[in-house]
């Protein structure tokens, strides 16, 4: 089966939130395409990506933001390690954030992502975002006391102030030139048990485990209805979520490196233009290089 990602990106893309169920993307989704065709096209898209990225960077103006959200061995490491391998990294960063630190819960909860935002030409990844302050902040109620937020302002309505927040904060990333994709790995409860047991019996993936793992596996499904309600509250067409079947690791592959294509296709970068004076000058220079008398290379 042919890979149609126009298709599958808008199936998977959250166009109507309000209407958004969780419970109805099946993880194990994989379009009826197989895995060789599927290392095929990645292969193809990898250039293609290298590319676009190419002219990101030329014309400086617009710049990408990917948040990678998912639960433990979703597969949002593996997403950066394969879908960016082609790409130039001084046009890229990753940052990867983890429970906050003392420094970080002095401020607001946006604050640590705002610093490490991509600037224009740039590509930005964010393993893990803002979002955690409205997921595992949510199913955990300990850490939102550990925030500090003043007693008066933490009331009922706290996670739809904070989804309103972060669609104001995102519209106004998209207004600057930020394109904001958004992805979910959505991984079923089962294929999480064996990558686990995975990550427990092969020696070299045993760092990958953590003790916290478990207990956040304890809470799946409070998870999951802290994410459909963030989905919903927060895909916008400005900056959409994707919610990408995930217990295929090679189909989420897939599906993200289309994503980033599309929305940099959608950009029609070109590279920046040579103004009719400077390619004069740059005709004069490239005259007067021909015309110097090449050097013989020392032989070593
Ligand atoms: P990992 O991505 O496996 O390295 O794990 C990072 C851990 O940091 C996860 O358990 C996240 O839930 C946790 N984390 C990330 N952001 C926050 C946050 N704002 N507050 C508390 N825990 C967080
Ligand atoms: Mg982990």
């Amino acid at each position: 089966v042919k890979f149609d990602s126009a298709k599958i990106l808008k199936a998977l893309r959250v166009d109507a939130p309000e209407r958004f169920e969780l419970a109805a993307v099946d993880c194990d989704y994989t379009a009826g395409v197989d895995k060789d065709d599927a290392e095929k096209v990645l292969a193809a898209d990898k250039e293609r990506l290298s590319e676009l990225q190419e002219r990101l960077y030329a014309e400086d103006r617009w710049a990408l933001l990917i948040v990678l959200q998912g639960m433990d061995a979703a597969g949002k490491d593996s997403i950066v390690s394969h879908v960016m391998s082609g790409v130039n990294p001084q046009g890229c960063e990753v940052h990867s954030f983890k429970a906050p630190s003392a420094e970080e819960l002095g401020h607001d909860f946006l604050w640590r992502t705002t610093t490490r935002l991509p600037a224009r030409g740039r590509i930005g990844i964010f393993n893990r975002s803002y979002y955690e302050d409205v997921l595992v902040v949510r199913v955990r109620p300990q850490l939102l006391a550990e925030q500090k937020v003043p007693r008066k302002l933490v009331g009922a309505s706290i996670w739809e102030e904070r989804h309103q927040d972060i669609r104001a904060f995102e519209r106004h990333l998209t207004r600057s030139g930020t394109v904001v994709l958004k992805f979910f790995l959505h991984l079923s409860k089962e294929e999480q048990r064996r990558r686990f047991l995975d990550r427990l019996e092969v020696p070299a993936k045993r760092w990958k485990f953590s003790m916290n793992d478990v207990t956040e596996r304890q809470r799946f499904e409070g998870y999951m209805a802290a994410y459909q309600d963030m989905i919903r509250a927060t895909s916008r067409a400005c900056a959409p979520w994707h919610v990408v079947p995930a217990d295929h690791k090679w189909f989420a592959r897939l599906v993200v490196a289309a994503a980033v294509i599309e929305a940099l296709e959608g950009l029609s970068l070109t590279y920046p233009k040579v103004g009719a004076a400077d390619l004069k000058e740059m005709r004069k220079i490239e005259k007067a290089l021909k015309a110097q008398a090449p050097r013989k290379r020392r032989k070593t």
